[in-house]
């Protein structure tokens, strides 16, 4: 497997720090609001990244935190009258909420900043006493760049760029940086602002240290493979290493994968512009299965341009695959069903079983041409597989789905045998599963089909079949509906 890293801006080889298992650390959301379509692109990408690896045999320890000390944190609770905690609790429960819409699997560990302080006391302690942190006036604590000669490895930036850059800007309330591209690793508290002891100041922490403290803890001192939206590169993930890395004196993370933006009408989609939709938005109007195959449909490295025609396209597309796995669904049951009455014919010697033969379904084995056809569909397997070895080609993975639907629609039918009808859907599926798309549509009863039941089973009873009356009270109930007769008639409602 390749994958493109950031840090030597190439694609190398895979090797696991430890055969077998991958360590994997994604930066979440800042939760202050409902999660944005941008921000569910790092958690489809690397969700599908963690699937792949599982699929290949891996076991996966995924961390991804939720960064809930910060500004725009604050400043809600203090608009709201309410402390910062009830914000990101909220935040973190919608955020939840969406991540399971867009079937993205929950982390193996899911830290919280407010609840790792402990970590980074102790983490910038260490830097301190290594002379790579020291304490400003004020008691804020700064990490010292230039005790860190590979500043700059991951961004590819040049300290002494760096600082020309920085020369003229100075930023109030940071006089006490020896060097301006110095950052905060503690900061001394304001009025109204969540806070914690430490031996320098009553504050919190920076936004930087939070990350290397939850990677240490979690997974420890080197891991695999650290993941984010390219805007992370710098200062943050620059940041990350110059930490971790100093106060662990190991290499950090192997691998350093970012994504491209997803864009709006081609400009950077951003909260300050309005011109952004949550998740939550869009899941009024999409199925959020459909978000999710438009995601995967581009590199996760190309930057991608959001737009109703691109997601009706999705929706089509997802559709096609649906519709094919659903029919090798029915075409399955059906050769279920004539197995069934193939086994009931051959016990009463009659031609039934000749019968459900000829409809294909009473083959055990599969056709020479059916087997030519498996080893075609074999060959799209590995294509899919060569795609995703290739730094995650998502694009043309979704390609290789598509033409095993091609071929499924142009070749399974009644007459197929039931070995090569399960064996194309299990593998259209597997691959599906993979991405995290769900082909099978979960049919939620309308209100309409559950009155036009309820109305069937009145004139059931009106007629005095009490027997189809029950029959359909017990469906309704298995499908969670409760009935209620009442004077005015019968009131449902759902279990
Ligand atoms: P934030 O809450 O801003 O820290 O962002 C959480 C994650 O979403 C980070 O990995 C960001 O890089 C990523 N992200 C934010 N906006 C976008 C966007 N428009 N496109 C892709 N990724 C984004
Ligand atoms: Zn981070």
């Amino acid at each position: 497997m390749k994958i493109f890293n950031t840090l030597s801006r190439r694609k190398e080889e895979f090797v696991p720090l430890e055969p077998g298992k991958v360590k994997m650390y994604v930066c979440g959301p800042t939760v202050y609001n409902y999660i944005h379509i941008g921000n569910a692109r790092p958690m489809i990408v690397f969700d599908t990244v963690r699937r792949y690896f599982e699929y290949k045999g891996y076991e996966v320890n995924f961390v991804s935190n939720f960064t809930d000390v910060d500004d725009k944190i604050i400043n809600k609770a203090l608009e709201e009258g309410v402390d910062a905690s009830v914000i990101s609790e909220r935040f973190i429960a919608e955020c939840k909420k969406d991540m399971a819409g867009l079937n993205v699997k929950p982390a193996t560990t899911h830290p919280q900043a407010t609840k790792e302080i402990e970590g980074m006391l102790a983490m910038i302690h260490t830097l301190i006493e290594k002379g790579h942190a020291y304490v400003a006036g004020d008691g804020t604590v700064y990490f010292r760049t230039e005790s860190f000669p590979e500043y700059g490895k991951l961004s590819h930036k040049n300290l002494d760029e760096l600082q020309s850059g920085f020369r003229e800007i100075k930023v109030t309330g940071e006089e006490g940086k020896e060097d301006p591209n110095d950052f905060v690793l503690w900061k001394p508290k304001k009025e109204g602002e969540p806070y914690w002891e430490s031996p320098w100041c009553e504050g919190r922490p920076g936004w930087h240290i939070e990350c290397s403290v939850m990677a240490k803890r979690y997974l420890g001192d080197e891991i695999d493979i650290h993941a984010g939206g390219e805007d992370l590169i710098f200062p943050h993930h620059e940041n990350e290493i110059a930490q971790s890395e100093c106060a662990n004196g190991k290499p950090f993370a192997k691998y350093w994968m970012h994504n491209g933006f997803l864009n709006i009408d081609n400009k950077k989609m951003s909260k300050s512009l309005g011109n952004f939709f949550t998740v939550r938005e869009i899941s009024e109007k999409y199925d959020l299965q459909v978000l999710r195959f438009f995601m995967l449909s581009a590199h996760y490295r190309s930057p991608l341009n959001f737009s109703a025609d691109l997601m009706e396209a999705s929706k089509n597309g997802l559709e096609r695959i649906r519709t094919a796995v659903g029919k090798l669904a029915e075409l399955q049951q059906k050769a279920q069903a004539a197995a069934g009455q193939a086994a009931a014919g051959n016990a009463a010697g009659d031609g039934a079983q000749a019968a459900a033969q000829s409809a294909g379904a009473g083959k055990a084995s599969m056709t020479a041409a059916e087997q030519e056809n498996v080893a075609a569909a074999k060959d799209l397997v590995a294509k899919y597989e060569a795609a995703m070895d290739d730094d995650f080609n998502t694009a043309d993975a979704v390609s290789a789905i598509f033409e095993l639907v091609k071929l499924s629609n142009s070749t399974a039918d009644e007459n197929s045998s039931p070995a090569y009808v399960s064996y194309l859907k299990d593998t259209i599926e597997k691959l599906c599963d993979v991405m995290g798309i769900v082909t099978e549509v979960k049919h939620e009863a309308l209100d309409s089909e559950i009155e036009a039941m309820i109305q069937a089973r009145q004139e059931a009873r009106k007629a005095k079949n009490y027997a189809l009356a029950d029959e359909i009270r017990g469906k309704l109930s298995a499908m969670g509906i409760i009935l209620e007769d009442t004077r005015e008639g019968v009131k449902w409602k759902r279990a």
